[in-house]
């Protein structure tokens, strides 16, 4: 570990013990009034009372450095273990003469906690810093995020740090009711759950886990004060992977979170991943989307549904080859990957078509968030590969969740949707809704038309008409330079000049019709060469339309609007 982070542990180590000696102060206290109490009047929930108390400390004192008052502890709550036992609660009060010895070794134990207290407290002060034998974390942190389910304030937000300063995203619960709300917000790589808690034990946090197959298999370690080993054994039948009694060195529970998310993430990566991508597979994806469905059911919130499928991907494939393909297989999914929370599920539906769950998202919501990443790579380019940009577009299908509706359905009907945007003409997204009816397109994008002349004026004059229809445009002033803008931009019509310098409206006709990616690129003539002859090389050489100069403005803008598909 470097100097920098040795120190950072010491502070936070320093700060935790000075917050400690307060909480340790008050429960000295409460337990001084409990044991008059219980010297006066034996009363059952106020011996429970006591026992809760010394278990807290019994778990937490040792890991600030306090082995003693640990030691002390644990001898009060071995004492008193019989208030956790059911059967011995009902004939309690015939019992009284034990009682009373009990309170009295409670009371001499109490008076050792209380001067343990004194000396730390005078440590304190004189900032005799006991150094920790090993405050060397022993491993690195893989940046992922933990639940951290306990109810002693002190003791779990010192942890809390702790993981933090290594990197881990750490979120806290000092009860059950907050950790159900949190797991069902966000998405956890595994939790530490503490059993002595109130109103709700730990125990109950495993029916919530295990009834839920999203949070079922989330590693789950057991830090407890209970180290027999019937509490053992029972946490990990209910699902617990690991069981670390309390107290225990801060270094062990690090090195056991470590070795089981590692552990972990690599079952998981085997089982769900899609090898090529790293993104999730069908198998993950049907789960999660059932268990999501099963969630909706009982606690209604929105759900949507999204599929994407790359256009013209085959046209890629063939042109570049199957590596070039992966490679932008990878790179879009990253990109969409970026563009989601932690809580969404991207997974690989088959070949170029990817699946997305958004849970508390509606349709609209999801349709903002593909339509961004639409737009991002419509203006750049998804991969550069060997110095050539390289650019692809999706199209989409999102379905938003109705009452009643199964997994099937669902999938069904942004299938549908997708194939609806394939069929308007790809790079957009189509909404569907339980009536079958789609709600509506978005993000369909200007057309882009790139003039090319030589000559100025005819430029401004074909502009100024053409500005009046939704198209964006660019211009060239011969046919290299049209060319080389070609290949970084994606346009939808080219109108193309017949003589121009360098390379003239024929040659460029020609490079365009020959290269796969400019396959979807209109072209049309606008030349003064009007023989039927010239005419008829450029339709076969391709051309979608030839028309010859002086023109018609309004019969251009007819053209154009025909050739682009605007109506
Ligand atoms: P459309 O716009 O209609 O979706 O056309 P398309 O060409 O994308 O669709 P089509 O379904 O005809 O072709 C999909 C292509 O995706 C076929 C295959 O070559 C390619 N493909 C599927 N899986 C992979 C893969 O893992 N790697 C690569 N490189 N290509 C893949
Ligand atoms: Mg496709
Ligand atoms: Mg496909």
């Amino acid at each position: 570990m470097s100097e920098e982070k040795q120190e950072k542990h010491k502070a936070l180590l320093q700060e935790g013990r000075k917050k400690y000696i307060l909480q340790l102060e008050k429960q000295v206290l409460q337990l001084d009034n409990l044991v008059t109490q219980l010297e006066k009047d034996f009363e059952l929930e106020l011996a429970k009372y006591l026992y809760g108390i010394v278990h807290t400390i019994k778990g937490s004192a040792p890991i600030f450095g306090y082995q003693q008052a640990g030691v002390i502890a644990s001898e009060i709550v071995n004492e008193w273990e019989w208030t956790q036992d059911k059967a011995v609660q009902q004939d309690v009060l015939l019992q009284e003469k034990e009682i009373s010895v009990r309170v009295q070794q409670a009371k001499e134990h109490l008076l050792q906690l209380k001067t343990e207290l004194e000396i730390y407290q005078k440590e304190l002060v004189l900032d005799h810093e006991n150094t920790e034998q090993s405050s060397v974390p022993l491993f690195p942190s893989i940046g992922c995020r933990l639940l951290m389910v306990d109810d002693d304030d002190i003791f779990r937000s010192f942890l809390v740090q702790r993981l933090k300063a290594e990197g881990y995203d750490v979120d806290e619960a000092r009860d059950i009711r907050t950790a159900k709300k949190l797991l069902t917000e966000q998405s956890y790589d595994l939790i530490t759950l503490d059993l002595m808690m109130y109103p709700q034990t730990g125990y109950d946090l495993f029916h919530f886990l295990n009834d839920d197959p999203k949070l079922k298999w989330i590693p789950l370690i057991v830090l407890s004060g209970r180290g027999n080993v019937e509490d053992k054994v029972r946490c990990l039948h209910l699902g617990a992977d690991d069981y670390v009694a309390k107290p225990f060195q801060y270094q062990e529970l690090e090195a056991r979170i470590y070795r089981l998310l590692t552990r972990s993430k690599q079952f998981e990566y085997m089982a769900f991943r899609d090898p090529l991508t790293g993104v999730f597979n069908r198998r993950y994806f049907d789960l999660q989307l059932q268990a999501e469905l099963n969630r909706v059911k009982r606690y209604p919130a929105s759900l949507t549904l999204a599929i994407i499928d790359i256009d013209h991907f085959k046209q890629v494939n063939d042109t570049y080859g199957h590596h070039l393909g992966d490679l932008i297989l990878q790179a879009l999914c990253y990109m969409l990957e970026s563009n989601i929370r932690a809580t969404d599920i991207l997974a690989r539906f088959g070949g170029e078509e990817f699946i997305l769950l958004f849970p508390q998202t509606t349709a609209d919501q999801v349709s903002y968030i593909l339509d961004k990443v639409m737009q991002d790579i419509r203006q750049q380019p998804v991969i550069e590969h060997e110095g050539i940009p390289h650019h692809v577009t999706f199209s989409a299908g999102i379905t938003e969740w109705k009452e009643g509706q199964s997994a099937l359905e669902m999938i069904k009907l942004a299938d549908e949707a997708l194939y609806e945007a394939k069929n308007q003409g790809r790079d957009r997204i189509v909404v569907k809704d339980k009536e079958g009816s789609i709600a509506f397109t978005v993000s369909e994008p200007l057309k882009k038309v790139l003039l090319v002349d030589d000559d100025k004026l005819t430029l401004s004059i074909v502009k100024s008409k053409l500005k009046e229809l939704p198209i964006e445009m660019a211009e060239a002033q011969d046919g290299e330079m049209a060319y080389e803008l070609l290949q970084k931009n994606r346009f939808d019509l080219c109108i193309i000049d017949g003589i121009m310098p360098r390379l003239d409206g024929f040659g460029l006709l020609k490079k365009m019709k020959s290269d796969p990616q400019l396959h979807h690129v209109k072209a049309m003539m606008l030349s003064s060469r009007k023989k039927e002859e010239d005419v008829v090389r450029g339709l076969m050489l391709g051309a979608d339309d030839y028309m010859v100069k002086p023109f018609s403005l309004i019969e251009l803008e007819i053209r154009v609007k025909r050739l682009l598909s605007i109506v």
